[in-house]
């Protein structure tokens, strides 16, 4: 029997050029089975009895470079992170009252955005770019209905 997810995660950060470590391995698997972007203290949180803070900082950090994670814009003052790779490149819809978030499953913008970016701003490479849709989720607009007391 192949243990399918350790092995993979392992793997991914070996073909990235960064060792397996525990704190790596938790990391990445705490944000593939979490479906919404988490924020850095939940993520020290949840690994708390594994590591401390200052290495899963650190971790974040590294995985962020390596392109196998990335931050999530949810308008909010502390950063959010959720797993990246090259073929999840994605946007969301964020509810502003509850902060549910939506994954939507392609990108809404085209190729050529990029290409007049290039053109204008004469940089080198532009290696991404990142969008979220920030509104109220059809709970929230509910609730704000129904209890208009105070
Ligand atoms: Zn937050
Ligand atoms: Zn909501
Ligand atoms: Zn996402
Ligand atoms: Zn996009």
């Amino acid at each position: 029997m192949t243990k399918g997810s350790d092995t993979d995660i392992g793997a991914l950060l070996r073909e990235k050029g960064l060792k397996a470590t525990s704190a790596r391995c938790a990391l990445l698997e705490l944000l593939e089975r979490t479906e919404r972007p988490l924020a850095t203290f939940e993520i020290v949180d949840a690994l708390q009895s594994q590591t401390n803070q200052a290495t899963v900082y650190r971790a974040i950090e590294q995985l962020k470079s390596a392109g196998l994670l990335r931050r999530v814009e949810m308008g909010h003052t502390h950063a959010h992170y959720e797993r990246n790779d090259e073929d999840s490149h994605h946007h969301h819809v964020i509810c502003r009252s509850c902060d549910k978030t939506v994954h939507l499953d392609e990108c809404t913008l085209s190729k050529d955005p990029k290409k007049s970016a290039l053109k204008k701003t004469g940089f080198h490479t532009i290696e991404g770019h990142s969008l979220e849709f920030y509104g109220t989720c059809e709970d929230c607009a509910k609730n704000n209905k129904t209890t208009r007391h105070s």
